[in-house]
């Protein structure tokens, strides 16, 4: 395993404002490589002071913000996207050493932020409102589009670039100042991104980053200089940052897990089927919203679709991060790592295990290595099927109709995403139409284009990020009535 390149890490220290803090109320964290456990920096987290202190520079900064002319906001973000391309190899390896992304991953990040800060830099200046009719009497009735004010963004460890480009982009084309609250596992990609923010020109606290624990979340989601919350996390988080949120009855949008199917019918390409299951399993080591952690198989073709499936990850290379070649690396950290390992264990009495379920050791052993694991026979009602593991771990059930697949489908709590494979072109159409989710993708997933809009139903949230839905999330209207 190679030693991670630590230098390439950004100088640890709270944004607030034009003040870059290097001791805060909260103390000091250690950051561990998860490829082999050592430690990289410590870094200060924020606490509710620290907080409080970058809402303030928030507000401060909030009129000047909004106010500025729609094409220099514009010109600032393209600035934006620019320096992420010019920094592309840096913050791409600085993803590596945050969580453990492999490269070959990584390497993907920054030009899909830039491309998110680019199609938001055109909504800057297009983003107006609307002039409505009235009756029965006369009037100028017209809708502006204005922002909130301060969003506090709170994101997860397992792609802060990504989140980065999906939210903070369209808060701020839309005219708001964020406060930005990464996870203590992963503070490094926003303080870069902070840094380059203000190479670009954007005025001192218009966003301040602030790496926290709950502590700092809590303190963001129950400050009344809140305008509106974005959580991008967990169902349980997403409890606490509500009642947070009800304090000040402060608007929230919620991005959270899922537990995604894959519909394979008997008349799918089957070969591209099982390509994208391996992938999806292996992308990220499982730890991806959109994982389509389910795979349900048509019966005749079930016990084909298992055996491929478990095929296909013999020519998977877990390793070394660093290694371009390596498709699947550690997880997060040694309680990801313990958590999951409960999952799987509660699994081996539920369904049979066709492959991994272990912790890889040799030259792993330092790091939080999870071999790739394959549950078959799982009944829908087992904890495994109604649970997400974030890790990477897939369980196979078969149907035997269309009724009985989308039954299964929509048959846990969550609601983000579903995957159909089928040649059978109506199919797939009413299939789309009776998921219980937020985005569908119909034989093959090729990414998430930034027009978009992404989230979830039932407990995967509600809000969307992406396209124009994405920045209406960041507005609100006001309506003007003039009498003539
Ligand atoms: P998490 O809920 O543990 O943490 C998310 C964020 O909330 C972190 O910044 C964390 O520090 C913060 N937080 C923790 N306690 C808090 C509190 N009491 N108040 C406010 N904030 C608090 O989630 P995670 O482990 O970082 O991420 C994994 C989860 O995120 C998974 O469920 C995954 O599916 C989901 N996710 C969803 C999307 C999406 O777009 N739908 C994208 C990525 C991840």
């Amino acid at each position: 395993m190679r030693t991670p390149p630590v230098e390439v890490l950004p100088d640890p220290g709270l944004i607030i404002g034009a003040d870059r803090l290097t001791e805060s109320s909260a103390g000091t964290l250690e950051h561990r490589y998860a490829a082999t456990g050592q430690v990289t920096r410590r870094f200060p987290v924020a606490g509710a002071a620290e907080v409080d202190r970058a809402v303030t520079a928030a507000r401060a900064a909030h009129p000047e913000w909004a106010a500025l002319p729609r094409d220099q906001r514009r010109r600032l973000l393209l600035r934006v996207a620019e320096l992420i391309r010019d920094h592309a190899e840096e913050l791409s390896l600085i993803s590596v050493v945050e969580n453990g992304m492999p490269m070959s991953l990584a390497a993907h990040s920054p030009a899909l932020t830039a491309d998110l800060f680019e199609y938001n830099a055109g909504w800057a200046d297009k983003i107006g409102g609307a002039v409505e009719p009235t009756w029965p009497v006369e009037a100028l009735d017209y809708a502006i589009e204005e922002p909130y004010g301060v969003v506090g963004v709170i994101i997860p460890w397992n792609g802060p670039l990504a989140s980065i480009g999906m939210v903070v982009a369209p808060a701020l084309a839309a005219g708001n100042c964020v406060v930005l609250k990464p996870p203590e596992l992963t503070p490094w990609t926003s303080l870069r991104f902070g840094e380059l923010l203000t190479e670009a020109g954007v005025p001192p606290g218009v966003v301040s980053v602030v790496p926290g624990g709950p502590a700092a979340g809590e303190a963001l989601t129950r400050h009344p200089g809140v305008d509106k919350l974005h959580f991008t996390g967990s169902g349980a988080t997403a409890r606490r940052v509500l009642a947070g949120a009800q304090e000040n009855l402060t608007p929230a949008c919620l991005e959270l897990g899922g537990k995604s199917a894959n519909l394979i019918f008997a008349d799918a390409d089957l070969g591209a089927a099982v390509q994208q299951v391996v992938g999806s399993l292996v992308q990220l080591s499982g730890q991806t919203c959109l994982f389509g952690s389910r795979v349900i198989v048509e019966a005749s073709v079930y016990d084909q679709v298992v055996e491929m499936v478990a095929g296909m990850l013999n020519y998977i290379k877990v390793g070394d991060p660093l290694d371009p070649e390596t498709m699947m690396g550690p997880v997060v950290s040694a309680a990801a790592a313990d958590r999951i390992m409960g999952m799987i264990d509660r699994a081996r009495g539920e369904c049979r295990l066709v492959t991994g379920g272990t912790r890889m050791s040799g030259e792993f052993a330092d790091g939080y290595f999870i071999a790739p694991t394959v549950f078959a026979d799982t009944d829908n009602d087992s904890y495994l099927a109604q649970h997400e593991v974030f890790g990477p771990v897939l369980s196979i059930s078969k149907f035997t109709d269309d009724a009985e697949a989308v039954r299964l489908a929509n048959g846990t709590p969550y609601g983000l995403a579903g995957y159909i494979w089928s040649t059978d072109l109506q199919r797939t159409h009413r299939v789309a139409a009776q998921l219980a989710v937020g985005n569908v993708w119909v034989i093959g997933f090729f990414g998430m284009p930034p027009s978009m809009p992404f989230g979830g139903v039932k407990q995967s949230g509600y809000g969307r990020v992406g396209g124009r839905d994405g920045i209406r999330e960041f507005t609100r209207p006001k309506n003007v009535w003039i009498a003539l």
